[in-house]
């Protein structure tokens, strides 16, 4: 069971991302860009690689609609920095499960990168 807080969260993630989609595009970038901002701070926090993270920042500015985050391929074993689609990404964490996210792996092909949700 997910507790008081966590629920709030959950619910203000969803409302979030369903306002995000009816706005204009140009009020969208500029929202998604605070949004991508206060998610990268919290990540830039967690990482393991500094260097390796701020790489896919720097990647990430190329477009609105992508966040860096660092995922870990348990089939690897290692930690890969890696580009998501932003609203993806905020559809996902609004998601009640304690599920992670699952991406395809760029070494080793599998589905086995697992990207961790951390709220802005
Ligand atoms: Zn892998």
């Amino acid at each position: 069971m997910l507790n008081a807080s966590s629920q709030k969260i959950m619910i203000w993630n969803s409302l979030q991302s369903e306002t995000l989609k009816e706005l204009d595009k140009d009020m969208r970038d500029r929202v998604l860009l605070i949004l991508r901002d206060r998610i990268q701070e919290n990540i830039v926090s967690k990482v393991r690689s500094l260097k390796d993270y701020e790489e896919a920042l720097i990647r990430s500015r190329e477009s609105t609609q992508t966040l860096a985050v660092e995922s870990y391929c348990k089939d690897c074993n290692t930690y890969v920095c890696a580009l998501v689609d932003i609203m993806e990404y905020l559809d996902a964490i609004s998601f009640p499960t304690d599920e992670s996210i699952r991406k395809i792996c760029p070494t080793c092909s599998n589905n086995s990168l697992i990207i961790p949700k951390i709220p802005p």
